[in-house]
């Protein structure tokens, strides 16, 4: 059986702003409202008979959401943003001829190469799986769809 969460009914959602270094038009900051959705396959089990906990597989996506939330959106691993002086307030990077100096408490840094939607879900994808995976094993399968507002989204399934 198939369990699924739409992200906009279900309030898994975030605005954060970020930038594809070197893009044409997204290499400057600009933001989105995202969305998250959902699903969850595997077999029945338990004194509920549940698939997964609804409760519990939102309560994990919306931890990842709050995280992300009203932030700006580094990925750490960029080969272009040329990370310079990080003090405890604040930090200053390059990516090519533009010079950037971000407050600490503004930022998400994510263990990520980019924050397009293919990255936040590769992202969204293996945190869900990782507080899920102590709580609840009868899941066969995750996919998850991070979208950049309504009508785009990168989706990513993974087997377990
Ligand atoms: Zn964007």
């Amino acid at each position: 059986m198939i369990i699924v969460i739409n992200g906009i009914h279900a309030n898994l959602r975030f605005s954060a702003a970020h930038m594809i270094p070197l893009h044409e038009s997204c290499g400057v900051i600009h933001g989105h409202s995202y969305i998250v959705d959902a699903q969850f396959e595997g077999e029945r089990s338990g004194k509920h008979g549940f698939v997964v906990d609804f409760k519990k597989a939102k309560g994990i996506i919306k931890d990842i959401c709050s995280k992300l939330d009203h932030k700006v959106l580094i990925p750490c691993e960029n080969d272009v943003i040329e990370f310079k002086n990080k003090d405890e307030n604040s930090i200053e990077f390059n990516i090519d001829s533009k010079e950037y100096k971000l407050p600490l408490e503004d930022c998400c840094f994510l263990p990520l190469k980019s924050t397009s939607a293919e990255d936040l879900a590769e992202y969204f994808i293996e945190e869900t799986y990782k507080y899920l995976e102590l709580t609840d094993n009868n899941i066969s399968s995750i996919q998850i769809c991070v979208n950049e507002g309504i009508g785009q989204g990168a989706c990513i399934e993974k087997d377990i």
